[in-house]
């Protein structure tokens, strides 16, 4: 039974982000393509069958399995005949079907997700060994730090933010998402940041209290806002480290809450990451509303006072109904 035309806007958008069956094996025989073995590699798994494609493109059947599918990236490969392509192309070749109904012929085969930057397992280019002593070197925020960007000291410490007193800079660190282990931390001065160690992979994590689960989660660019928004008791605040948010980051809110409110900054960038996450994130089932900056023109959280960062907070409103 060939698929009716979409009805949803933002499946035609989710259809051209490469979409990946949560059940690669089912889905690849589903289309006919029998798994004969499976190649784990230390990130994911190669789904290694006979060719679909070789008697077409070659004349003859393929004998030994030459063909495999990624299990982490759905992109599928045969290094005989070179047929290769997202596996949404796949199901389009197998079945003859367009876009998007091969789209929707995935979603039919149960929870999908799109592969964008899954970047490989965090792993630092320096060859430094980052343990829980390396922050030895910091101390505490001091109070006037804290004050003059109007950050409770117990908000600091229930995000273990730290201070770099020589260089006066703020110490962020980042961990890993599901044991809490340190990778590192971002280094943040006036008109200064660096994270170190260099190449660690922020994008694969969040800032914030990576055990909190609850209803409603904020993600906010900057990590000193999430520690803000904390200490004006607005619960579960993460941080993205910038307007990129990655696939990773998202699966990581995904799993700790039901709606989320996007808190990018209030600046074009800020804007343009908001709405693409919004039309990539919506259609998985995930709510969303938007942080209100109607009654402002600070640029986040940070430059509010504590009044207007609490009425943003409470007024956030959904995408399609702007606030004045
Ligand atoms: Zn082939």
């Amino acid at each position: 039974m060939k698929p009716t035309s979409p009805t949803d806007f933002w499946d035609s958008l989710a259809a051209f982000a490469n979409p990946v069956p949560h059940d690669l094996p089912g889905a690849m025989r589903a289309l006919g393509i029998e798994v004969l073995r499976e190649l784990s590699k230390p990130d994911s798994t190669e789904y290694l069958a006979r060719c679909p494609a070789h008697l077409t493109l070659t004349g003859k059947q393929d004998r030994r399995p030459s063909f495999s599918v990624n299990s982490s990236t759905g992109l599928h490969h045969c290094f005989s005949c070179g047929y290769a392509g997202p596996f949404i192309q796949l199901v389009e070749d197998g079945l003859g079907y367009n876009r998007i109904e091969a789209f929707q012929w995935i979603v039919r085969h149960g929870v999908y997700r799109t592969v964008e930057d899954t970047g490989p397992a965090p792993q630092a280019e320096d060859a430094v060994r980052i343990t829980e002593a390396s922050l030895a070197l910091f101390i505490p925020p001091p109070p006037e730090a804290c004050a003059r960007r109007h950050l409770t000291p117990e908000a600091c410490g229930d995000f273990g933010v730290l201070w770099k007193p020589e260089k006066r800079r703020w110490i962020l660190p980042i961990r890993d998402p599901h044991t809490c282990e340190l990778w590192g931390w971002q280094e943040k001065g006036k008109r200064f940041f660096r994270n170190y160690p260099t190449g660690i992979h922020k994008a694969q994590t969040l800032f914030g209290d990576l055990t909190w689960t609850g209803d409603t989660a904020l993600l906010l660019e900057s990590p000193l806002d999430a520690v803000r928004a904390h200490g004006l008791g607005i619960p579960g605040a993460f941080a993205s480290f910038g307007a990129h948010v990655s696939e990773a980051q998202m699966r990581l809110l995904q799993t700790r809450c039901r709606h989320l409110i996007l808190g990018l900054d209030n600046d074009a960038a800020g804007r343009t990451a908001r709405d693409k996450i919004h039309g990539r994130w919506r259609p998985r089932g995930l709510p969303m509303k938007f942080l209100d900056y109607s009654h402002t023109t600070a640029k986040d959280l940070g430059d509010m006072s504590d009044a207007d960062a609490l009425s943003a907070y409470e007024n956030a409103h959904h995408p399609w109904r702007r606030r004045r």
